[in-house]
Parts: structure tokens; C-alpha cells; sequence
């Protein structure tokens, strides 16, 4: 796979990226979809949310330079990166396999209808997490976990219930992986209305099949109506 922007790189580093690479390309599950992928862009800047470390953009892996630069002393941050390409390249798989639900995302996204694009987004990502957590280190599972569990829950506020939404996804799919140590880890969440909310999802989610039908996620639209407007 070729990498653009290699020479932001010192030698060692782009080892240590060629080896990552070489790691991910073994996994047969998302072979046909490493087959789309056109190589890996550097970037100077970092367009990409705090939390993330790589993403996939018009074909290309995207790294920004910042996250590269201390892979080498720190293994923690390579296997973001690692996770991160992996998670994203699950997404491609998703796709394929749904492609209309793909497909309503993106009109509905575009047309602002925030009810429509948020229960897809809960769907798609407890899918692909259910995949890519794999990939993640427990660490990495069980901080993601403490601090939905911590934060500063108030329905009363906007930003807990688009927080709600966006999270219920990567929640459930997290809390479901086979390391994580508190089995009851949803039913044991502090604040009650996220406990609620999370377990009708899960139970939901549970329940439905990998099926390109937008109408089999109706439960979860009704749910997600409750905090969310398109207004
Ligand atoms: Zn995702």
C-alpha cells in the first residue's frame, strides 16, 4: 500500500506504519474492502475529531502527522491509529452489506433530518463496533466505558441528549465485548435516565437482524425522538 506524504516521516517511522499496515491487511474478514483502499495520506493538519487518531476519506487512510509522532515511544497511541483503521474500514464493509440504509443516512444527514440520522448512526456503530472493539485494547475499552459512566449526565440540557444518541451505539457494542469485566455494566449505570435509555437500545438492537430495512429500526426511532428535533 503506498503511503503519500512519506517523507514527513523518518525512517523509523514509516517501519513502524509499513508494519501496522502490514498487520491490518492480514485480517481476512475485511479483505475485499483493503482492496478499495487507494493508500494512506499524511496530513499536516488535523481535521479529524480529538478522540480519533485515523480516519478514511475519498479512498485514503488518513493520518495527521501529529498523531504519528510519538508511535514509537508510545505503543498506545499506534494501537488508536490501528483500531481507528480498522473500525473505519468495517464501515466499508457495513456498507456494502446495507446499502439503502447507507443510502437514507446520507439524505437524511443532508436534509437535516436529525431523527432519521441518528438512528442510523446508532445502528451502524453498535454494528461495526461489534467488529472493530476486537481490535481495541481493554485499556482503551474500559476508559471509553468510565467515562460515559462519569460524565456529568443532565437531561435537562441539549448536550446530553445529542451526547445520548450519539453515544448509544458505541456504548452498547463496547459494554457487549467479551473482556470487558463488569458484565452488568449498563444495568449498573449511574445515572438513571442514560440506564433507561441504554438498556431499551440494547434490547432493541439485540433483536433485529443485519437487514438493509430502515423499518426494523422504528423502536429506536421512537427513543431517539424523545431527545432529538429536527427543528
Ligand atoms: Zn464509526
Amino acid at each position: 500500500m503506498q503511503i503519500i506524504n512519506d517523507n514527513l516521516l523518518d525512517k523509523e517511522r514509516k517501519e513502524k506504519l509499513k508494519e501496522l499496515i502490514e498487520e491490518i491487511i492480514q485480517i481476512k474478514d475485511i479483505e475485499e474492502c483493503i482492496q478499495d483502499i487507494k493508500g494512506i495520506k499524511i496530513i499536516e493538519e488535523n481535521i479529524l475529531h480529538k478522540d480519533i487518531s485515523a480516519s478514511i476519506k475519498d479512498g485514503y487512510i488518513i493520518i495527521p502527522i501529529n498523531k504519528i509522532g510519538n508511535i514509537i515511544e508510545n505503543s498506545e497511541e499506534i494501537d488508536l491509529i490501528k483500531s481507528n483503521i480498522i473500525h473505519e474500514i468495517y464501515h466499508m464493509k457495513l456498507k456494502r452489506i446495507l446499502p439503502k440504509i447507507h443510502k437514507k443516512h446520507k439524505e437524511a444527514y443532508n436534509n437535516e433530518d436529525f431523527i432519521t440520522s441518528f438512528t442510523i448512526v446508532i445502528y451502524i456503530e453498535y454494528l461495526t463496533h461489534l467488529e472493530s472493539s476486537k481490535y481495541e485494547t481493554e485499556k482503551m475499552i474500559d476508559q471509553y466505558l468510565k467515562s460515559i459512566n462519569d460524565y456529568n449526565w443532565d437531561f435537562s440540557d441539549d448536550t446530553s441528549k445529542i451526547y445520548l444518541v450519539k453515544h448509544a451505539g458505541y456504548i452498547i457494542a463496547r459494554a457487549e465485548d467479551e473482556r470487558v469485566k463488569n458484565k452488568n455494566y449498563i444495568l449498573n449505570l449511574k445515572n438513571e435516565i442514560l440506564r433507561k435509555e441504554i438498556k431499551k437500545i440494547q434490547d432493541i438492537l439485540d433483536n433485529i437482524k443485519i437487514e438493509d430495512n430502515y423499518n426494523q429500526l422504528l423502536p429506536i426511532e421512537n427513543i431517539v425522538r424523545k431527545y432529538i428535533t429536527n427543528e
